[in-house]
């Protein structure tokens, strides 16, 4: 999936534990979990500069969404901790194809399998479903 609904799903996972140590393990397990759904993202290396603009961009959002999240629910460290693990798989990867880190191939491996890629058409609206419900999980908690 995108980072930002990553993001926002371990956000969401992770204010389901209730647990800042058990949001962490969530909110992988999420990443996983959003992976397999079908959806659209950009296949690394991006044909073009308007696809790196985007995916750092993604990144960004994404990354904020810890902060303002850390920021919003002060007593609540778990829904950053869940947003900021449910993003680190991709974060290892990054750092993978930015730094062609040896070791991580088999890791690259295993991340490629977890995945159902969808054609843009199709792979935005499960994304999008599953950014909508956790963010209204989010609203209701701070309510
Ligand atoms: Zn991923």
């Amino acid at each position: 999936m995108l980072e930002t609904p990553h993001s926002l799903l371990g956000g969401a996972v992770g204010a389901a534990t209730g647990n800042p140590w058990l949001a962490a393990p969530a909110g992988v397990a999420s990443h996983v979990a959003g992976d397999l759904l079908p959806h659209w993202n950009p296949e690394f290396p991006f044909k073009s500069k308007k696809l790196y603009a985007f995916v750092i961009a993604d990144f960004i959002v994404a990354e904020a969404l810890v902060v303002a999240f850390w920021i919003l629910f002060p007593d609540r460290p778990e829904i950053a901790i869940g947003a900021f693990f449910g993003t680190l798989p991709d974060i290892i990867l990054g750092i993978r194809y930015t730094f062609k880190v040896r070791w991580l191939r088999g890791y690259q491996h295993l991340h490629g399998v977890l995945h159902w890629e969808a054609p843009l058409v199709y792979g935005l609206w499960p994304q999008l479903l599953v950014s909508i419900l956790s963010v209204w999980y989010l609203v209701e908690l701070a309510n």
